[in-house]
C-alpha cells in the first residue's frame, strides 16, 4: 500500500471549491452533494488501502462523485416501460390513469376543493357525496361508497355487518391474493367468525344451509381471482346463495375482486363477472377494486343495500380507510367514461390495451422495429406471442399478440435486459430463449423515443 496516495487524497473543502461541484451545488439538494463527495473519496481510500489503485487524479473522483450523485438525485419512485404485456402489472402499479383523470387530479391537488363542502347549501357536505351518485348510475346499486382499496373495502363490509358474528365461506374460495391479501385473515382481523363449508372443489347449496345458526350475519361469496378449480367441481349459483340469504335473513356480501363495469366477453376475452350482474341478482353487498380491470386509481369500491351502506359510513374504522381527494377525482373522471362505452375502451388504458386489435398491435410493432433497425448491432424479429391481463384477473387468459424478439451483437439477453432496466426511464422486459422479448401491446406510443434512445446508449457503450 502506498502511503503517499492516501496523502494523495483530496481534501473535501479543496473539492467543495472546484466549479464542477459548485455548479451541481447550484442544482441540487445540498446534502446529496455532501455524501456524493464523501462517498466518492472514501471509495478512492478503499481502492488505495486494498491495492487496487495508486495512481489517480482529481478527475476520477469527480467521475464517482457524478455517478454516485445521479443515483441520489434521481427519484425513487419513477416512471417506467412495460413490455412484459402485462396489461394490469401489481409491481409497475397496476392501471395508468386516462390522460383526464390525470389531468383533474393534478387540478384538484393544487388547488382548493369542495372535498367536504356543499357548495348548494354553503355549509360542510360528505367526502363521499362526488363519487356516490356515478357509481350508483353504472352499477344499478342503491348505494355507494369508495375506500382505500379493495381489501379494507372486504374489511370494512364484514366489520359492519359480521362483527362478532360469523359469515358462511367456501372452502374452494378462502383466496390468497398477491402482496399478502388472505380471506381468513382478513375475516379475523374484522372481527368476523370464518365459518368454513364444503370441501376445495365442492361446496353445495346444503353446505351453507348446514352451517348457519342464529351467529350467523353473512355469507360471503369470494371471486377466485387468480386462480381457477378446474374438472369435479361445485359451487352455488349467486341465484341460489341469495336466496338461502333471504330465507334466513342475513345479509350476502361478495368480493369480486377485479369487477369489471363491462362485458369483456364481447372483445374476445374470458368472461369476468360483472358488478352489474351481482347487484342484479341480489346480492347485498359488491366490493372490487378501483385498479385492476376498472382502470381507475387504487380504491376499494363498495355497492349496495343502502341500509347496510349508511351502517358502513357511521363505522369508525371508514375513518382509517378513507380515500383522499386525489383518489375520488381520478376515480370521477374514469367512471365518467363509461357513460358511454365507446369512450370508456378509448380512454382508459386499460382497456384500450386489453381491445385492441391484432392488427393494431402489428402495426405499431412495425412502427417500432423500423425506427429500432437504424441502430447498429440491433437484431429484431416480430413474432406471436401472448399477454396476460394480470392483476390477477382472468388468470388462465391468454391474449394473442405481436412482440419484438431481440438480441443486441454477442450480449447475452440477461445483460440486455440489465442495461435496458438500468437506463433513465427503465425499461422492463421478459426474456425467452436467450432473446429480450417486448410485447408492444403494453409499450406507449410515448415510450418509443426512450426506447430507441436507450439502445442508442447501449450501442455507443454508454
Ligand atoms: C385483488 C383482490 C383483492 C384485493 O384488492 P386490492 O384492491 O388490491 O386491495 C381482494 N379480493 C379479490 C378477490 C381480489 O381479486
Amino acid at each position: 500500500m502506498n502511503k503517499n496516495s492516501l496523502k494523495k487524497i483530496p481534501k473535501m473543502d479543496q473539492l467543495l471549491n472546484r466549479f464542477e461541484v459548485i455548479e451541481e451545488l447550484n442544482k441540487t439538494k445540498r446534502v446529496y452533494v455532501i455524501e456524493a463527495l464523501r462517498e466518492a473519496l472514501e471509495e478512492i481510500r478503499e481502492a488505495i488501502l486494498s491495492e487496487k489503485t495508486d495512481e489517480f487524479k482529481e478527475e476520477d473522483i469527480l467521475d464517482s462523485f457524478y455517478r454516485i450523485l445521479k443515483s441520489k438525485k434521481s427519484d425513487r419512485l419513477k416512471r417506467v416501460i412495460n413490455c412484459t404485456g402485462v396489461v394490469v402489472h401489481t409491481n409497475l402499479g397496476r392501471s395508468i390513469l386516462s390522460k383526464k383523470a390525470a389531468l383533474k387530479v393534478s387540478e384538484i391537488a393544487s388547488s382548493y376543493n369542495n372535498l367536504e363542502y356543499d357548495l348548494k347549501a354553503g355549509e360542510r357536505g360528505e367526502r363521499y357525496s362526488h363519487i356516490e351518485d356515478i357509481i350508483k348510475r353504472l352499477t344499478g346499486a342503491e348505494a355507494a361508497l369508495v375506500v382505500n382499496n379493495n381489501a379494507a373495502a372486504v374489511m370494512l363490509a364484514l366489520n359492519t355487518v359480521c362483527s362478532g358474528k360469523e359469515a358462511v365461506v367456501s372452502r374452494g374460495q378462502l383466496v390468497e391474493i398477491g402482496g399478502s391479501f388472505r380471506i381468513p385473515e382478513v375475516m379475523k382481523l374484522s372481527g368476523t367468525i370464518l365459518r368454513e363449508v364444503g370441501t376445495t372443489n365442492r361446496t353445495h347449496k346444503n353446505d351453507y344451509i348446514d352451517a348457519i345458526n342464529e351467529n350467523t350475519a353473512a355469507l360471503l361469496k369470494v371471486h377466485t381471482s387468480n386462480y381457477r378449480i378446474l374438472g369435479f367441481t361445485l359451487e352455488p349459483s349467486i341465484e341460489e346463495i341469495v336466496e338461502i340469504g333471504k330465507e334466513n335473513n342475513i345479509s350476502v356480501i361478495e368480493d369480486i375482486g377485479s369487477g369489471t363495469l363491462l362485458d369483456m366477453s364481447k372483445f374476445g376475452l374470458p368472461e369476468e363477472p360483472t358488478v352489474i350482474e351481482s347487484i342484479k341478482k341480489g346480492i347485498d353487498i359488491v366490493t372490487f377494486s378501483g385498479d385492476k380491470l376498472l382502470g381507475g386509481p387504487q380504491a376499494g369500491i363498495i355497492v349496495g343495500k343502502k341500509d347496510l351502506i349508511d351502517k358502513m359510513k357511521k363505522n369508525q374504522l371508514l375513518r382509517a380507510l378513507r380515500v383522499d381527494k386525489m383518489t375520488l377525482s381520478a376515480l370521477e373522471a374514469t367512471l365518467t367514461e363509461y357513460l358511454e362505452e365507446k369512450d370508456a375502451i378509448d380512454n382508459i388504458p386499460t382497456l384500450k390495451m386489453l381491445v385492441i386489435s391484432y392488427e393494431d398491435l402489428n402495426k405499431r410493432a412495425v412502427s417500432l422495429k423500423r425506427r429500432l433497425s437504424k441502430i447498429d448491432g440491433l437484431s429484431i424479429k416480430l413474432t406471436d406471442d401472448f399477454s396476460t391481463v394480470g392483476g390477477g384477473s382472468m388468470p388462465l387468459s391468454k391474449i394473442k399478440s405481436r412482440v419484438l424478439s431481440i438480441s443486441y451483437g454477442k450480449m447475452s439477453a440477461d445483460k440486455l435486459e440489465n442495461k435496458l432496466r438500468e437506463n433513465n426511464v427503465p425499461i422492463i422486459v421478459r426474456i425467452n430463449e436467450d432473446k429480450v422479448i417486448m410485447d408492444i401491446r403494453t409499450v406507449q406510443d410515448r415510450d418509443f423515443t426512450d426506447i430507441y434512445n436507450a439502445f442508442l446508449n447501449i450501442s455507443r457503450g454508454v
